[in-house]
């Protein structure tokens, strides 16, 4: 079969690339290990593609047209993939990500084949492809011909995952793109997937990764990482997990098989605050970890509870921080802006507390992708869905954009810009 893979581009503040390598990679990896008899290719828009180009080849002729979708390119999605369809009325067309595992009607309908709602995509592509050579059809993936779902999609064992399938990648077009931003040239790679954590209501992570912390054998995925990174000239590798340190035995195993096989390449990886131990953190300092990142998400200045998850209490960030800087890493704190309940005194607080621990801030927004959650489509088609982007999601009412967007954006100066704003706030009359 001829298979083509699109990422749409959706929103185009960032260019995260991590999840081209984790969420299309890993999964074009699965499918030419488990069907080396088709052929697979990807176009990714966000990265190079001129829409006229990708439409002219689907009309030169595909099997099988598979969308990589997150929310904020949902509207691109559906709008490509209906071009596609006049252009190729016998393709089948299908969908995965987290656009439709957190918005299902938005993609359950004409021009999709089928959708992948459950489960790990891979596993519900691989069991289509097989279906349209008269297998069944797989769990966890709404399909056009029954009108319905077959509950219950499977997660895979992480033994079976694939690793990103780097020659199907743009990866000169990453590479100029890591240039223009001004950041290494990262890969990325799922050491882990799934997050059992529920108090976290707006994360998609869990919806689409799953709620079971699932790994894969250190090992393997230390001999995978070492020669590509090597082969590919990487600077530093994106151990992509949503707490590295969830499983402590595992952590140990990496590191010990990491010294052990001699790898000599540098990652990073973010954790929880509370998963990391002074063992924990030792270890990884030995083992080719060169930063740490924390999520915080948000720092209150009053000394009472307010209407916000905390995520981390001021002291144990303290702890963290000195033990970071002990075992000389860099670490960064992550935090949210437009938390609920939140006021720009409470941000620049957040920001300004983090600094002086010697963490370095990373600001996102508060993306209340929960909120989508059971709309219908036409509520769906309401929404500029475009900008439920995890980077710009400005919030509307509480925050001024000014406050937010320089501290997304950290323009020369920010931090000095951040320290008066701050010392303003406090003298205002309330
Ligand atoms: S924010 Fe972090 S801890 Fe919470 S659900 Fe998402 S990945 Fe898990």
């Amino acid at each position: 079969m001829n298979i083509l893979l699109v990422a749409p581009s959706g929103s185009r503040f960032n260019h995260t690339l991590h999840y081209r390598y984790t969420d299309v990679g890993e999964v074009l990896g699965f499918l030419s290990r488990k069907r080396p008899q088709d052929s697979l290719a990807f176009i990714d828009c966000l990265a190079c593609e001129i829409e006229w180009s990708l439409l002219r080849r689907i009309s030169e002729g595909i099997d099988v047209l598979v969308f990589y979708s997150d929310v904020s390119a949902s509207s691109d999605t559906v709008r490509l993939a209906s071009m596609a369809r006049a252009l190729q009325p016998q393709a089948r067309i299908l969908a995965y990500g987290k656009g439709p595992a957190c918005i299902p009607p938005f993609f359950t309908r004409w021009p999709f084949d089928a959708v992948c709602l459950t489960g790990d995509p891979e596993a519900a592509l691989l069991g289509y492809l097989n279906h349209l050579e008269g297998g069944p059809v797989p769990r966890g993936l709404w399909c056009a011909h029954r009108r319905d779902t077959i509950e219950g999609g499977e997660w895979l064992s992480p033994c079976e995952w694939g690793f990103p399938s780097l020659d199907c990648l743009p990866l000169e077009d990453y590479r100029r793109i890591a240039r223009i931003k001004g950041i290494p040239f990262e890969l990325s790679v799922y050491p882990s997937r799934g997050c059992s954590h529920r108090e976290c209501g707006y994360c998609d992570a869990p919806r689409y990764e799953g709620h079971r912390d699932r790994r894969r054998p250190p090992d393997q995925l230390l001999a995978w990482t070492d020669v590509a990174v090597h082969t590919h000239g990487f600077d530093c590798v994106q151990m992509h997990a949503t707490d590295f340190c969830a499983a402590p035995d595992w952590v140990e195993r990496f590191c010990q098989e990491y010294r052990a096989s001699g790898c000599r390449f540098d990652w990073t990886c973010c954790v929880r605050a509370d998963s990391l131990t002074p063992a924990l953190v030792r270890q990884m300092a030995h083992a080719g970890c060169r930063r740490i990142g924390v999520g915080v998400e948000h720092l209150s200045i009053d000394a009472v509870p307010t209407a916000c998850e905390v995520k981390v209490s001021l002291t144990q960030l303290e702890q963290v921080a000195a033990l970071l800087r002990e075992n000389g890493l860099p670490g960064k704190a992550y935090l949210m802006a437009g938390m609920p309940g939140q006021t720009e005194l409470d941000l620049l607080h957040a920001y300004l507390t983090v600094l002086r621990m010697g963490l370095i801030p990373r600001v996102s927004t508060y993306t209340p992708f929960h909120h989508l959650l059971g709309l219908s489509l036409g509520e769906l088609e309401q929404l500029d869905l475009v900008r439920y982007d995890r980077k710009c999601f400005l919030p509307a009412g509480e925050l001024p954009d000014a406050t937010v967007l320089n501290l997304i954006l950290r323009p020369p100066g920010v931090e000095a810009w951040a320290q008066m704003r701050f010392a303003e706030l406090l003298n205002e009359p309330s």
